[in-house]
């Protein structure tokens, strides 16, 4: 078995290196999740997230099977932290990574390469070579140090992520606005295995303008910032956009549920910018960003920093405050501190923005992966446009995420998605190469 991956060793496990958990069904609490999460409440948060935009039999199919990879994964070397509390509220749903996604990555290579499992870096695919009305891989070559290399094999499991590092394959489904974008993670998911198979007959799934974006901080690096930059203060704030007008209710749902609206929010306003408002008592209440908020001592003085409209960024705030009616904060729950008569109301957690220090963040949409795939069944087989299986071809993750999400996203199924998809794709890859 050969896998060959287009970033050098150390950038080995693309966006894989930058997650932190994953979400699993399981009907009791472990040592390292604080209670049951049965697999009816994990369709019914995905059900809730793609609004219904999913394949229910597949997701149900993944949903049962993640049950069992909490206890394989671990298995194959990778380790989990005690479970999370604070403003995550993931404790129960969701397995943290001792070490984090490249931790997790580094147990994963040792023992695949004890299985005598190679790796090559450096060595991306460029071409594809499949019997179109089949679904019949041949080779695919694979460019190394500007020499091509034909590699053969009786398999092919395609896990090369979506094409959200290809700016202009975005702008295709965006247009210009996907200039603004900056991209979470890995430059080298440039989806350019993805196009070689849909040109190649397998059938396309999902929509090219859906994805998991989240709001970043807009001072990120355009590529690979990971999860540094990324700002879990909406929910303690308000958020304006460059004409100081509020867009969304800010407190309409806990946060794991909510954070991953926002980028496609943000690439909704003019010039795909927003800005994160909050005051001195919410400070210390979320993550912050690798890069400090925007200080000021009044709001005035703020909205000069973030060069918004002075008059209007007052107005914005004093009509807030006013909308704010009296209640009991607690970010743990959907707390009763809401707005009245406000366009858009903020439903929890709102307070008065008035204790100077101010502060603000300004974010982009910080797109994670697209959703755009191949489209698989319940073995992972990818299914040809024509019709039937793909006779010896697989996918796991990203390339294939748009069969279960067909919008929307609940934290932790990416990796819910390339695990039980990863396994099934390899066992049924090794099966279809024994036969
Ligand atoms: C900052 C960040 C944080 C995240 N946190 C979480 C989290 O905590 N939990 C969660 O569930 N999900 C999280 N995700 C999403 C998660 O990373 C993805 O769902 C998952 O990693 C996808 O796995 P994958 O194997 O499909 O893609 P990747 O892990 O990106 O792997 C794709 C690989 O394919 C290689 N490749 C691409 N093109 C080619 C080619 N032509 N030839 C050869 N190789 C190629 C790439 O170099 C890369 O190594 C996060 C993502 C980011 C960016």
């Amino acid at each position: 078995m050969l896998v060959v991956e287009a970033a050098p060793e150390f950038y080995r496990g693309g966006n894989t290196r930058h997650t932190r958990n994953m979400r699993c069904a399981h009907d009791a609490a472990t040592d390292t999740l604080t209670g049951p999460y049965d697999e009816d409440e994990f369709w019914d948060d995905l059900y809730r997230v793609t609004e219904g935009h999913t394949d229910e039999p597949l997701a149900r199919h993944m949903i049962h099977l993640s049950k069992d990879m909490l206890g394989w994964i671990a298995e194959q070397g990778v380790r989990f932290q005690p479970s999370l509390g604070g403003t995550l509220s993931l404790g129960r749903t969701n397995s943290f990574f001792l070490g984090g996604g490249r931790a997790m990555l580094n147990a994963l290579y040792l023992t695949a390469e004890k299985l005598g499992v190679t790796v090559i870096y450096d060595a991306p695919v460029t071409d594809l070579d499949v019997e179109t009305e089949t679904g019949r891989f041949r080779s695919a070559t694979i460019t190394r140090d500007g020499e091509e290399i034909l590699v053969t094999a009786r398999a092919l499991v395609a896990a090369s992520g979506g094409f959200e590092a290809n700016i202009d394959w975005l702008k295709e489904g965006w247009g210009e606005r996907a200039e603004n974008f900056l991209i979470r993670g890995t430059p080298y998911n440039r989806g350019d295995v993805l196009k070689m198979l849909l040109d190649r007959g397998i059938e396309a799934i999902g929509d090219p303008t859906q994805c998991h974006a989240v709001a970043i901080d807009a001072r990120a690096p355009k590529f690979d910032g990971g999860i540094i930059t990324r700002l879990d203060c909406v929910v303690f704030g308000m958020v304006v956009n460059k004409h100081a007008q509020r867009f969304y209710d800010e407190g309409e749902d806990f946060w794991p549920k909510r954070y991953a609206i926002w980028g496609r929010l943000v690439a909704a306003q003019p010039d795909q910018i927003a800005y994160i408002v909050f005051d001195a008592k919410s400070l210390k209440m979320f993550m912050p960003s690798l890069f400090p908020p925007i200080q000021a001592n009044s709001i005035n003085e703020l909205a000069e920093k973030l060069e918004l409209p002075v008059e209007a960024f007052e107005k914005t705030v004093s009509d807030f405050n006013t909308a704010v009616r009296p209640g009991t904060f607690d970010h743990t729950e959907l707390d009763d501190c809401h707005t009245e008569g406000l366009e858009p109301q903020k439903s929890h957690w709102a307070r008065r923005i008035e204790d100077a220090p101010f502060y603000a963040y300004p974010v982009r949409p910080g797109i994670t992966f697209t959703y755009l795939g191949t489209r698989v069944d319940q073995d992972a087989r990818m299914q040809l446009a024509a019709g039937g299986g793909a006779e010896n071809m697989f996918a796991a993750g990203e390339i294939m995420a748009g069969n279960v999400l067909g919008r929307g996203y609940a934290a932790g199924i990416g990796m819910t998605i390339g695990s039980v998809f990863g396994r099934i794709a390899g066992e049924r890859a090794a099966q279809n190469a024994r036969n």
